[in-house]
C-alpha cells in the first residue's frame, strides 16, 4: 500500500510523477492489452439514509441547499489528479451513482457532464447514467437530465407497494414511484427500475403485484436484489423479519419466470434486459473491465503493464471536497496480489449468466490458465460449471451456489 499524506499542492504534484512510475515500473504480471475503461463519479448525499443501506450515502435536509458547486469542482480537481494514470484511453461509459444523485439539479449535472467532457476521450455514444430517486421527482426534472446529456435513468423504485415502502424506510410513495417510472419511460430509450424482493412480511403474490407493476411499463432494464442485512445498518441494529429462504428462492423463480415472459433475459444474477439494452458499465465491471472512480469514497480499479491497481477515495464528503481540491484525493491505493487476482476476476465474471472466455481472464489478469485450472476442475467435477477450450458458463446449479463457486477461486 502506498501511504497517502495530506500535501501541498506543489507536492501533490509530485506525488503524482512518483506514483506513474510507481504504476509502470516492471511487474511480475503481463498485461498485453488494458480493457475498457469506464468513470463512475459518486455523489453522496440522500433526503434520508435508509435502514438497510450500506453505501457511502449522507442524508441532507431539505432546508439547506447541497453544496452542488463546490462538490462538482472538487470532482474535477479529482479527475485532473487521475488523468495521468487514464492519459490515451477512451472512456467507454459514465455512471453517476449515489446517494441520490437527482438531487443535484439539471444545471449542476450540465455542468458536470459538460466538465468530463472538456477533460476526457469520450466514446461518441458512451452511456451515461445516472441514479435517480422518485421521491426527488418533481414534473420535468427527468427530461432536463436527458437534456444535460444523461442518456440512461436508473431509479431506485425497490416497491411500488406503500406498506412495503414505508418497511424499508424509503421517502417516496407508491404514486411517486409510478409518476417516475412514466416520466423515465417518456424522456429515456433506455431505462432501469431497482426492486428488491424479500421484503419485511412480503408474501409471493406481494411480490408478483410488484414484479407486474414494474413490466407494465415495459422497462428496457430491471434489476432486482434480495434485501440483505448488511452490517453497520440500523437493520443490522434492529432486523426486521424476513420472508424465508425457501420463499425467497421461490420469488426468484417467479422474478425470472414473469421476466422471462416479457421477452428480458436474466444476464447477470440480479439483472433481466431486453435485446439490446444490457448495461455496459455494469458489465464491464462484471468482465473486470477497469473503472475510474472520482467523488467521496468512489473506488477505482486501473490496469498497468505488469499490475492491477485499487484506490479508493476519502469518504466523508467535507473531508473529500477540501483534500480533492487539494490534489489529493487518495485515502488507499493498493496493488492487488497476484494470488489475490484469480478470487478478485472470479466474483465478477461468475456472476454472467454467459460466463466467460478464458483468453479475457488471461488478458484481463495478467496471469496464466493454470492460475485457475484447480479450481476450474474443482467447479466442473462438482457441476457448478461447464466448460470447453474457449469458455467457462456457470450452470443453473453454479448460479444458485454462486458464494461456494466464487470460493472455489480464493
Ligand atoms: S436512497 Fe439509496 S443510496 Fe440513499 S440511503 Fe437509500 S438506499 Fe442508500
Amino acid at each position: 500500500m502506498i501511504p497517502i499524506q495530506p500535501q501541498s499542492p506543489e507536492t501533490a504534484e509530485a506525488a503524482v510523477q512518483r506514483d506513474i512510475q510507481h504504476y509502470m515500473r516492471p511487474g511480475t504480471l503481463q498485461l498485453g492489452s488494458l480493457p475498457p475503461l469506464s468513470l463512475y463519479v459518486h455523489l453522496p448525499w440522500c433526503l434520508k439514509k435508509c435502514p438497510y443501506c450500506d453505501f457511502n450515502s449522507h442524508g441532507w435536509s431539505k432546508n439547506d441547499a447541497l453544496p452542488e458547486n463546490r462538490y462538482i469542482d472538487a470532482l474535477m480537481a479529482d479527475l485532473e489528479s487521475a488523468l495521468p494514470l487514464i492519459w490515451g484511453r477512451t472512456v467507454h461509459s459514465v455512471f453517476m451513482g449515489g446517494g441520490t444523485p437527482s438531487l443535484f439539479s439539471p444545471e449542476s449535472i450540465d455542468k458536470l457532464i459538460a466538465g468530463l467532457r472538456a477533460r476526457l476521450r469520450m466514446e461518441p455514444d458512451c452511456e451515461i447514467t445516472m441514479e435517480a430517486n422518485p421521491g426527488t421527482f418533481e414534473k420535468d426534472r427527468f427530461k432536463a437530465f436527458r437534456a444535460a446529456g444523461v442518456n440512461r435513468l436508473s431509479i431506485g423504485v425497490q416497491s411500488f407497494d406503500d406498506r412495503f415502502l414505508q418497511a424499508v424506510g424509503r421517502v417516496h410513495d407508491a404514486a411517486q414511484a409510478k409518476a417516475a417510472v412514466r416520466e423515465a419511460a417518456d424522456n429515456f430509450e433506455t431505462f432501469n427500475i431497482d426492486l428488491m424482493y424479500a421484503l419485511p412480511g412480503q408474501s409471493i403474490a406481494d411480490l408478483q403485484r410488484d414484479v407486474d407493476t414494474a413490466l407494465s411499463f415495459a422497462p428496457p432494464h430491471l434489476s432486482i436484489y434480495h434485501l440483505t442485512i448488511e452490517p453497520n445498518t440500523y437493520f443490522a441494529k434492529y432486523p426486521p423479519v424476513v420472508p424465508e429462504d425457501d420463499t425467497a428462492y421461490d420469488m426468484l423463480d417467479l422474478i425470472t419466470a414473469s421476466t422471462t415472459q416479457a421477452g428480458m433475459k436474466r444476464y447477470e444474477v440480479s439483472a433481466y434486459a431486453k435485446e439490446g439494452h444490457q448495461c455496459f458499465h455494469n458489465s464491464n465491471y462484471w468482465q473486470f473491465g477497469d473503472y475510474l472512480g472520482i467523488g467521496a469514497g468512489a473506488h477505482s480499479k486501473l490496469s498497468f503493464a505488469h499490475r492491477v491497481v485499487r484506490q479508493v477515495r476519502f469518504r466523508d464528503p467535507a473531508r473529500y471536497m477540501d483534500m480533492a481540491l487539494a490534489g489529493t484525493p487518495l485515502a488507499q491505493d493498493n496493488e492487488v496480489k497476484r494470488s489475490e487476482l484469480p478470487f478478485e476476476y472470479m466474483l465478477n465474471a461468475l456472476r454472467l449468466r454467459e460466463g466467460f472466455a478464458l483468453q479475457t481472464f488471461m488478458e484481463r489478469t495478467g496471469l496464466p490458465m493454470s492460475a485457475i485450472a484447480k479450481g476450474l476442475d474443482e467447479a466442473q467435477a462438482k457441476g457448478l460449471i461447464t466448460r470447453d477450450f474457449g469458455r467457462v458458463v456457470p450452470t443453473e446449479r453454479g448460479f444458485d451456489f454462486l458464494s461456494d463457486l466464487q470460493e472455489m477461486f480464493l
